[in-house]
């Protein structure tokens, strides 16, 4: 009998000598009621003993997809994942569900290896984590052939991709494996999206038999957010408190400097922030990354050095304050938010500066034309995405080849931006910039001219006389925000262009379309005095009530204290979700907490009467609240 068959009968006593099935497995060792999406569908797939190529947004649930074959299965599930640092986590998870579990890395002695692989030939692992390069290893190969392996899961599959950015040489030989067991079932796993990857995936891990499942890229309880960018800091300090206090959350800047300086800011206000960047000691870095995963309510402000892999299921809000670079880079950042299918937002404030100077970044950079054409293409899809006047999500997902239709859960459709007709104030600020060009062959910056326009007097305006202008004061009519407004979508839209160290403006090719009129501009109206995010609040506020609410934070108490104790991740204890449904059912047996999600056999029968008793008011027992 299988190790799951026997968590299974010991505890249910329904199935004493068969195999579990894969709902059993689902049901009585991770507390889940059903499976999601496609995950019935692969688990059955591999079960059976075929091989699968998984494509599944981050928090689609890549893990049961072999996590439970590997209980229903006669033998070991064997687990290649290239982060060493994080395979001590998955192991402490599996365990904490009663699963056995364990790696073998190079962070362990001797003696810890020697027992990890005699448990594996003497048939009590359920679960096997190991770094690729030593599953590459012959040596390896025979030590496992010597045991039973009920199918081998290759984690983050897209590291096999030459050309994709986490190229890892060692993958390339993992298709051996296929020969080596060809009745082993093997299951690739992938979050990137591009059909390229998915090719790659196949033919060099030499999957051509087998069945394969994309999902849809979709993350719905992400709510997406885009600002105009005023004042960023105190935006971003309005953003945590009003939607994120006291809650998991990473805010991305570019550059080493704002993130030191955001941290200290976010500090200053009473918000727990720690920086993390290249540029910091690695030992920082790690105890950083730690804290975040084992505290409860860190924000880490980072460059993009930070996330790969982080698995932490309960990061609330991923913030960018600078704009990012591509629109998978943000799809990527933003998508370590919610894991755990919660709602969570990701919130991005982004303005005419950022247009600028990723311009430039670009005009300057020294990789050749293809690569500046190719940057200039990812900026534009970005571009677009924060300048739409539809749906965030449909832009999204369309920029993946997967068409959907308003989403209901982004700033725009929440709050639908009103379009107004832009096509004479972009004329005024075209003719302007010929006009200096022509008559006194000058180039300024987006200040200036609109100084220009505004007909605000300064020492420049001045200076050059450009009181004299015939544009000079024809924009008064408009805010200096609203003229930024105006600059910055001429700019994402290629109408106006940036020019040289100053970022000065100059035409386009498609300027004259506009001057001459037959080009229309419709442009996004400035949410500066609409109640911006009021709806956009309500819905991704925990809809708890107040009493419920209470609970929940004195089980989130609780939790932290169990998780210091036993040193781990506060979500291995319970994710948020298992812990908000006891706070609204408020189970009082340990019978009624079956009717849990997240709750397994092990977990009810380690942490249940705690439960019941943090449920009513009282302190468990085994435990103190000092902490
Ligand atoms: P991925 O590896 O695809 O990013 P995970 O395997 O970490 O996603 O799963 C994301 C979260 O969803 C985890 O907290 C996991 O426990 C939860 N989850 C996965 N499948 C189910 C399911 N069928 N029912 C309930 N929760 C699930
Ligand atoms: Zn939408």
């Amino acid at each position: 009998m299988s190790r799951a068959a026997a968590i299974v009968s010991g505890v249910t006593d329904v199935l004493p000598d068969t195999a579990p099935t894969a709902l059993d497995v689902l049901h009585s060792v991770f507390g889940f009621e059903s499976f999601r999406g496609e995950q019935q569908a692969i688990v059955e797939q591999i079960i059976a003993g075929g091989d699968a190529v998984v494509l599944m947004p981050t928090g689609g649930g890549k893990s049961l997809c072999y996590q439970v074959p590997s209980l229903v299965r006669e033998g070991t599930g064997i687990v290649v994942s290239p982060l060493i640092a994080l395979m001590q986590d998955q192991v402490d998870a599996l365990q904490a569900v009663g699963v056995r579990a364990a790696f073998l890395n190079s962070t362990q002695d001797a003696a810890e290896r020697d027992s990890v692989e005699r448990a594996y030939l003497a048939g009590q692992l359920d679960l096997l984590y190991v770094a690729p390069e030593r599953l590459s290893s012959e040596s390896t190969k025979r030590f496992l052939a010597n045991g039973t392996i009920a199918l081998f899961a290759i984690d983050e599959a897209h590291c096999v991709s030459q050309w994709g950015h986490d190229f890892r040489p060692d993958y390339l030989s993992l298709g051996d494996l296929a020969e080596r067991w060809p009745d082993v079932p093997r299951i690739a796993l992938t979050a990137t999206a591009t059909d390229a990857t998915h090719r790659e995936i196949t033919e060099r891990l030499h999957l051509s038999n087998a069945a394969h499942f994309v999902a849809s890229f979709d993350r719905p309880n992400i709510q997406y957010r885009i600002v105009p960018k005023n004042e960023p800091r105190k935006q971003l300090v309005d953003f945590i408190r009003k939607e994120g206090a006291g809650q998991a959350g990473i805010v991305y800047a570019l550059s080493r400097n704002t993130v030191e300086k955001t941290a200290a800011h976010l500090q200053s206000q009473g918000i727990n922030a720690l920086p993390y960047h290249a540029g910091l000691d690695s030992s920082v870095r790690q105890k950083t990354q730690s804290r975040f995963l084992r505290e409860d309510g860190i924000v880490v402000v980072a460059t993009i050095a930070f996330g790969m892999g982080i698995d932490k299921p309960d990061v609330r809000f991923v913030a960018h304050i600078d704009l990012p670079k591509s629109v998978e880079g943000y799809y990527q950042e933003t998508g370590r938010a919610g894991r755990d299918g919660e709602p969570s937002v990701a919130w991005l404030a982004y303005g005419l500066q950022d247009v600028v100077q990723q311009r430039r970044m670009i005009d300057e950079s020294p990789g050749d034309l293809a690569h500046r054409r190719r940057m200039s293409a990812h900026l534009d899809a970005m571009l677009a995405l924060c300048e739409t006047v539809e749906c965030r999500r449909t832009n999204l997902l369309s920029y993946f080849g997967q068409p959907s239709e308003p989403c209901g859960n982004c700033d725009t459709c929440l709050d639908p931006p009103e379009v107004w007709d832009g096509t004479i104030p972009a004329q005024k600020l075209l003719s302007t910039v010929v006009r200096l060009k022509r008559e006194r062959n000058q180039e300024f910056g987006a200040g200036h001219l609109i100084d220009i326009l505004r007909g605000k007097t300064t020492p420049r305006t001045t200076q050059w006389t450009h009181e004299t202008l015939a544009t000079w004061g024809i924009g008064h009519d408009l805010t200096e925000q609203q003229w930024r407004g105006v600059v910055r979508q001429l700019l994402a839209k290629r109408l106006l262009a940036t020019r040289g160290e100053y970022g000065t403006l100059g035409l386009t090719d498609d300027s004259a379309s506009v001057l001459s009129g037959a080009r229309a501009v419709p442009m996004r109206t400035e949410p500066e005095r609409r109640s911006s995010s009021s709806k956009a609040r309500r819905q991704s506020a925990s809809d708890l009530a107040p009493g419920d609410a209470e609970l929940f934070e004195a089980l989130r108490a609780w939790r932290a204290v169990v998780a210091k104790q036993q040193g781990v991740p506060a979500y291995i204890i319970f994710g948020d979700a298992t812990l908000r449904a006891v706070a609204t059912e408020k189970p009082d047996s340990i019978d009624a907490l079956s009717a849990i999600t997240g709750i397994g056999e092990k977990k009810r029968a380690t942490f249940g009467q705690q439960l019941i008793d943090v449920v009513a008011g009282r302190v468990p027992a085994d435990l103190t609240f000092d902490a």
